[in-house]
C-alpha cells in the first residue's frame, strides 16, 4: 500500500524527471537513513561514536550516515553538543550557504524559522567567528528548545530571539543573509513521520503556501541589498516550492542563484515555471535522505535603507572587576565583550556591541552569546552555558567520567564517586564538557540544569 496521498503523486507527475514507481517504492519499503553532523567546535572521540559510521554526506563536510539508529538520548556526547542528529538532505543548506558567500567575515545572518535548531547549528558552523547568527523562533516553547540546542552547540556568536517575522521589519537592511526554512505541509518527511500523512491535504498545502509568502514578505525588508536569502521546505508540493520561488522573484525583486551540483549527488535541479528560478529537489529514491527543496536568491533591488549602526542607546557599562573576573575564566586568545543580563553576564565576541544593542531594541532576545554566570560575595558562580563553550579556558579543573557516571550526571542524580579536585570544575565524557560540578570534601554538587536532565530510564520508561 502506498504511503503517499494520490493527489500528491498526481501533482508530481508534472515534474520532469519524477520517477513515480521508484518514489512509491522508496516510501513503501525504504527506511529513512540516520545521519549526524559533527560540531567543529568540539572534539569527537570516534571510539565512543553512538553507532558505526557509514559514508560522509556528499554535500556536507561534517555530515555522516550511521549504520544504525542508536538510542541517542543515552549518549552523553549528544548532550555535550559534540554532534547534532540531522536528516541528511537538510544538510544541503551548508552547500548553499558556501555558494552564497556565508563564510566571509563580519556577516549578520538570520535563521528566521529556526527551532529546534538543525539549520542554525549548521549555519553557526559555516559562519566566521566574527559573524553573528540571529536564530529566531516564533513559538515560545520551541524557542526554549532552540536555546538549549544552541547553548549545547557552544558558539559565542549566536543570538536566540522569539519573534514574529513581522518584527524584523524594524531591522531594515540589517542582515547580509537570511535562511527561511519555512513551516510547510511536511510531505518530505512521510517516511520518518507516517502520522503526517493523515494531516496532509491539498487545502493545507494551499494554506502553507500563503503563509510562506507572508513570512517571506515580512522578513524581506530586513535583508540588505546584495544579501542572500535561502528558502527551503521539507515538502514535495510545487505550490510550496517552485511557485514560491516564482513569487519571490516576481514580487520581492531578487535574482535566482544557481548552485553547482555534481551529477553523482543525485539531487534534482529544477526551474520554476514562470521565472526559471533555480531550485533543488531531494527525492528519497535518488539520494540517501528525505524530501527537501531549496532555492537561493540575492536581493538586487534595495527598497530598504540599511539600519543605523548607532542605536543612540548607551550600552550598559560593565564594572572593570567583572571583566577581569570573566577574563580569568576564558581562553586568553578570545577577545570578548560582556553583556549584562539581569544579575548575570553574557560573553560575546568583541565588536558586536552595537549590533546586539540594535537587536535588543527591536526584538525579544532569549539568549545573546554565552551566559558566563554572575559574581557573588565570595566567588564567581559559573553558568552552565560557559561549561559548554569552547571559549572556556582549558585548564579549568576537570573530571573525565565513565558512561554510567556521565548518565548519572545528566540525570542530575547524586554523584557517588569522588571528584579529583575540590571546588568548581567541569565533568567531561570522551573529552567533551558536559557541565559544572562543585566538589566539596564530603560530596559532589551536581549543577546540571534541571530542565535539561534525562528523564527516560534505560528500559524506556520515564
Ligand atoms: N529550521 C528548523 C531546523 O532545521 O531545525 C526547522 C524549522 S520548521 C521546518 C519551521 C519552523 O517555523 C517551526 O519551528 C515553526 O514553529 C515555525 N513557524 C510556524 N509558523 C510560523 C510563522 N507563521 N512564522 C514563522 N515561523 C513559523
Amino acid at each position: 500500500m502506498s504511503l503517499v496521498p494520490q493527489q500528491l503523486v498526481h501533482a508530481l507527475r508534472n515534474l520532469d524527471g519524477f520517477d513515480e514507481n521508484a518514489f512509491l517504492e522508496a516510501h513503501a519499503e525504504g527506511k529513512p537513513p540516520v545521519s549526524i553532523r559533527l560540531n567543529p567546535l568540539k572534539p569527537f572521540p570516534e571510539t565512543l561514536a553512538p553507532a558505526p559510521f557509514g559514508e560522509r554526506v556528499p554535500w556536507c563536510e561534517n555530515g555522516y550516515y550511521l549504520h544504525e539508529r542508536p538510542a541517542f538520548i543515552f549518549d552523553p556526547l549528544l548532550h555535550g553538543g559534540a554532534y547534532y542528529v540531522q536528516e541528511a538532505s537538510s544538510m544541503f543548506v551548508s552547500h548553499a550557504l558556501k555558494t552564497c558567500g556565508a563564510e566571509a567575515p563580519g556577516l549578520k545572518v538570520l535563521d528566521l524559522c529556526a527551532a529546534p535548531g538543525g539549520k542554525s547549528t549548521l549555519i553557526q558552523s559555516i559562519l566566521a567567528e566574527n559573524s553573528l547568527l540571529v536564530s529566531n523562533e516564533v513559538i515560545k516553547s520551541r524557542a526554549a528548545i532552540l536555546e538549549e540546542n544552541l547553548t549545547k552547540w557552544g558558539g559565542a556568536n549566536t543570538v536566540v530571539s522569539n519573534n514574529d517575522p513581522r518584527d524584523f521589519q524594524k531591522l531594515q537592511g540589517f542582515f547580509d543573509g537570511i535562511v527561511v526554512d519555512a513551516p510547510c505541509s511536511g510531505s518530505g518527511l512521510f517516511r520518518k513521520d507516517p502520522a503526517a500523512i493523515d494531516e496532509w491535504s491539498e487545502q493545507n498545502v494551499a494554506l502553507c503556501s500563503q503563509r510562506q509568502q507572508r513570512i517571506l514578505a515580512d522578513v524581506w525588508p530586513a535583508l540588505k541589498e546584495g544579501g542572500f536569502l535561502i528558502y527551503s521546505t521539507c515538502s514535495y508540493s510545487i505550490e510550496e516550492n517552485e511557485h514560491i520561488t516564482d513569487w519571490m522573484l516576481e514580487e520581492l525583486g531578487g535574482e535566482s542563484v544557481p548552485l553547482d551540483i555534481p551529477d553523482n549527488w543525485g539531487i534534482m535541479a529544477v526551474q520554476s515555471p514562470l521565472k526559471n528560478g533555480y531550485g533543488y529537489r531531494f527525492f528519497p529514491d535518488r539520494i540517501k535522505g528525505e524530501g527537501f527543496y531549496l532555492c537561493c536568491i540575492t536581493k538586487t533591488t534595495g527598497s530598504a535603507k540599511p539600519s543605523r549602526t548607532h542605536t543612540g542607546r548607551k550600552t550598559t557599562s560593565v564594572p572593570a572587576q567583572v571583566y577581569q573576573q570573566v577574563a580569568t575564566l576564558l581562553d586568553k586568545d578570545f577577545r570578548f565583550s560582556l553583556l549584562p543580563v539581569g544579575q548575570q553576564y553574557a560573553v560575546l565576541p568583541a565588536g558586536m556591541e552595537e549590533e546586539i544593542a540594535l537587536l535588543q531594541s527591536a526584538l525579544y532576545l532569549k539568549k545573546a552569546g554565552v551566559l558566563a554566570g554572575m559574581p557573588s560575595r565570595k566567588e564567581w558562580i559559573p553558568e552552565h552555558a560557559l561549561a559548554l563553550s569552547p571559549s572556556l579556558r582549558h585548564d579549568v579543573p576537570e573530571w573525565e567520567l565513565t558512561l554510567q557516571e556521565a548518565l548519572t550526571y545528566l540525570r542530575k542524580e547524586d554523584m557517588q564517586a569522588t571528584a579529583p579536585f575540590t571546588g568548581w570544575g567541569i565533568v567531561k565524557y570522551g573529552g567533551v564538557p558536559l557541565g559544572w560540578i562543585k566538589a566539596l570534601s564530603n560530596r559532589v554538587n551536581n549543577y546540571y540544569p534541571a530542565a535539561w536532565r534525562i528523564l527516560k530510564k534505560a528500559d524506556g520508561r520515564y
